[in-house]
Parts: C-alpha cells; structure tokens; sequence
C-alpha cells in the first residue's frame, strides 16, 4: 500500500507515523528527541527513526514509503532543506533533507518548520477546514504564527513569516529572547501566564492551567492576571488581523486548552479593538498535538504531487521524446 513517512521533531519528544493518501494515520510512533546528548546524537536520533519506519513500511505494506515529511523547530529553510538553527537543539545549519533522503535511499523528503506545518494541517483538515485565509496561533512556551493563503502556509521571502510572537505589544515592557522588549509572547504565552500566575499567587509550581482554573473559580486576582495576557493577545493578534484579514482565526497550544475561559474573553477583547477590520471566526484547534505530525504527512504527499505536476520534468519528457 501506498503510504509516506511523517516526523515531527520537537524539544523533548517526537511523533512519526505512516500516512495512507487518503490521510489515514496507519501506524503511529512516538520516540524521545534526547538533545541533553547534544545536536550531533539528535540528528542520529531523527535519521535512525526514519529509517525505522521505513523498514517497517516495507514489511508491513510490501512497498517502502514514497516520500517523507519532516517537521523541525526554530528556522528553517524549507526551500534548500536546512535546519538552520534551533535554540531547544542547538543545532545550526543541519542539511537535514540530504541526511534523511540518504538514510531513506533516496525517498524524496520534505523538510518544514514546526508550527507552519501543523499550521497547514490545522487548515487543510482541521479548524480551517474549507477557510481560504486563515491564521494559526499557538499558544505554548512562545507565540508563533502559520499564515495559511489557499492550502499553502506563507513561510515568507527568508522563512520567518508568522512571528507574531515577537510583535512589540507593549513598548518598553519586559526583556525578550529576541532582543526587543514587551513582545507579545513574553506577555501571553502560557510560559509568561504561567509565571505570571505563580508571582501572583505566591505558588512558584502554579501554572497557566492552574489560573484558568481559578479564573474559572472567580479568584480575583487570576482574573487580573488572565485579563492582563488577554489584552496583550487581542492587541496582537488585532495587528495580525489588519496586517492580513483572515477569515478564520485559529487558536491553539496550551493555553487554548482553557477552552471558553479564554475564548469567550477573547473573543470580545478583539471586537471591542477593531474599528473598520471585519471580525474573523476565532476558533480553537481541533488537532491538538498531532498537528505537526499530520503536517508532515502532508507536506510528504504535496511532495509527490508536485513531482508529477513538475512542469520541467514534463518538459524533459517531451525532449526525450521529441530527441
Ligand atoms: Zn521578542
């Protein structure tokens, strides 16, 4: 049977599966990423994986993958196949197609950026079903963004489209990572809720989930605290919203598992914001942590979709032909 290899890499853990065409997930894995062993050792670990899928594939199915999808963190370079850097790695300038398409004998690979992938997934098969223009937001240890235009995420002209994390929310705010200060994810990540709700509690261990709970519970002072990463979250995302006017807005990562205790909030902080904007529908992912891994399905099957549509290939044929 027909079927490609889908890897998604993250900071401690992967998740691979086989992925039939019609996007049935036929066999699902999940491996620990090890990067305390350092880059090098990683980047072992993902080729070994592959190829172990691979093998399984052939005994399992009587034909080995057709192609393979890779999701990575940090920046990517998707058209050349590089991991260029990832800070939870420590990687720079990993040619990872070229390794894995060796590993895989040559299975044609393709390589994505983490959040952009599980954002084509989101809006291809899950929350923006159907929606021409979406936006993707997770909201996990940062704040990234996949801008989805017809079933292709824009991943821009260097491949750092989407950073809505680093949108300057309230200037001259707390330091960020990045360089800038009062960026939106140092504000409304669930790593900013989560520590702001333990300063606010006097908890060090209390975290993001434990402040919805009590935002739900009617404390007072998460309340504040929850209104406080609201408000910074609808000042973003209204800027995103001007910048690219997406029909459906999608929100994921830790915090969306607040469900209505964010979104109902939410929901009324944007449209309270906008003044000529048109409200998009801001909904909450639907695929959860298989995102990226489903993504990378897709990436893989796009993959064999434009080799047979390649018009040069088309156009060496007919050389062939013609000669
Ligand atoms: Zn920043």
């Amino acid at each position: 049977m027909k079927h490609v290899i889908a890897l998604d890499v993250g900071g401690t853990g992967m998740k691979a599966a086989l992925v039939g065409a019609d996007g049935a997930l036929l066999h699902e894995a999940r491996r620990a990423t090890g990067r305390e062993r350092g880059p090098e050792a990683v980047v072992e670990t993902i080729t070994a994986f592959a190829a172990d899928l691979r093998a399984y594939g052939e005994e399992r199915y009587g034909e080995s993958a057709s192609a393979a999808g890779v999701a990575v963190p940090g920046i990517v370079d998707a058209e050349n196949g590089i991991a260029v850097y990832a800070a939870n790695l420590g990687w720079r300038d990993v040619p990872m197609r070229a390794l894995l398409s060796e590993r895989l004998r040559g299975v044609p690979v393709a390589l994505g950026h983490d959040v952009r992938t599980g954002g084509l997934a989101e809006g291809r098969i899950g929350a923006g079903k159907g929606a021409d223009r979406f936006l993707f937001v997770p909201l996990g240890t940062g704040i990234a963004g996949a801008i989805g235009i017809n079933g292709v995420i824009e991943s821009g002209a260097h491949g750092y489209a989407g950073e809505i994390g680093h949108i300057v929310v309230r200037p001259g705010g707390i330091p960020c990572g990045c360089g800038q200060r009062g960026c939106l994810e140092r504000l409304a990540s669930a790593s900013a809720v989560s520590a702001a709700w333990a300063a606010a509690s006097g908890d060090p261990d209390a975290d993001a989930a434990d402040c919805a709970k009590a935002v739900a519970s009617g404390d007072p002072r998460a309340r504040a605290v929850w209104l406080d990463a609201i408000g910074a979250l609808a000042d973003g995302l209204v800027t995103a919203l001007t910048l690219l006017d997406p029909r459906t807005l999608i929100i994921g990562g830790g915090l969306a598992e607040a469900g209505e205790t964010l979104f109902t909030p939410l929901r009324a902080a944007v449209a309270e914001r906008v003044t000529f904007q048109k409200l998009p529908l801001i909904v909450p992912a639907a695929l959860g942590d298989t995102a990226g891994c489903l993504g990378a399905g897709l990436l893989a099957w796009d993959l064999l979709a434009t080799d047979t549509a390649d018009p040069t290939h088309a156009t060496e044929e007919a050389t062939e032909v013609s000669a």
